[in-house]
C-alpha cells in the first residue's frame, strides 16, 4: 500500500506512519506530498487540505491518504453531530470538507479512486502516545477538562511531557517514532479512550485491507 500522510508536522507524520503499519499489521510505503505547505495547523486547513488531497490523487501513485489534526480546544465529536452543519467539532469539518473535494474529483484513468482516513487527536497527538501511562487521557477525560473540569492534564503538559521544554525539531521526530512504536503494540487501548477520533479512523484504514 502507497500512503500519503497529512499532519501537523513531520514528527506527526512519521509517528502517523508507524501507526497505520500497526493497524495493518504489514509495511507500507510512504508517498511524499507533491505540494509546498504555506502554513500548517487547523488555521490552513480550509485552504491547505483541498491542495493535498487534490496533488496527492492526480499526481501521486498513493492510494490511500491519512489526514489527522488535533482538537485542540474545539469540541470533541460525538455521533449526533451528524447532520448538523453548525458543530464547531473539527472530525465533522475533515468529513465535510474531504466529501466535498472528493466529489470534485474527475475519474483517474485505469486507477482506483484514493481512499482517504482522517482522524481527530484530543486534544492533541501526544495524548494518544501517552494512553496507558499514569496520565488519565481520553476522550471522556478532555469532554470533563472542556466543562471545566482539573483533570491532570492540559496541552501544554501533554506536549512537555513527551518532548520536554522546546524541543530540537529533528528531536521531536525521533521522540515521535519511539512513541508511535510503543504505542503500536497497545491499540485495543487507545481505542478504547479515544473512540471517535482514533477508532473510527483505524476501522477505516483496517477496511483497506484486502
Ligand atoms: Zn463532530
Amino acid at each position: 500500500m502507497r500512503i500519503t500522510i497529512f499532519s501537523e508536522s513531520s514528527a506527526d507524520e512519521a509517528a502517523l506512519k508507524i501507526l497505520v503499519e500497526g493497524i495493518l499489521g504489514e509495511k507500507v510505503e510512504e508517498e511524499p506530498r507533491k505540494n509546498k505547505l504555506r502554513s500548517r495547523g487547523f488555521a490552513s486547513v480550509e485552504n491547505e487540505l483541498p491542495v493535498v488531497i487534490k496533488s496527492t490523487y492526480y499526481n501521486t501513485d498513493a492510494d490511500s491518504l491519512i489526514v489527522v489534526y488535533d482538537s485542540d480546544d474545539e469540541p470533541v465529536h460525538e455521533k449526533k453531530h451528524y447532520g448538523n452543519e453548525a458543530e464547531k467539532c473539527r472530525l465533522c469539518f475533515l468529513q465535510r470538507k474531504i466529501s466535498e473535494v472528493v466529489k470534485s474529483l474527475k475519474p483517474r484513468p485505469e486507477r482506483n479512486s484514493l481512499k482517504i482516513a482522517f482522524g481527530v487527536a484530543v486534544p492533541a497527538i501526544e495524548a494518544w502516545y501517552l494512553c496507558g501511562t499514569k496520565i488519565p487521557v481520553g476522550e471522556e477525560s478532555w469532554k470533563r477538562k472542556l466543562k471545566g473540569e482539573k483533570v491532570g492534564y492540559d496541552r501544554t503538559s501533554l506536549k512537555e511531557e513527551i518532548y520536554g521544554v522546546r524541543p530540537f525539531r529533528q528531536k521531536q521526530i525521533e521522540t515521535a517514532i519511539k512513541e508511535a512504536k510503543k504505542l503500536a503494540q497497545n491499540l485495543e487501548l487507545l481505542e478504547e479512550k479515544f473512540p471517535e477520533g482514533f477508532s473510527i479512523f483505524a476501522n477505516e484504514i483496517r477496511s483497506w485491507k484486502q
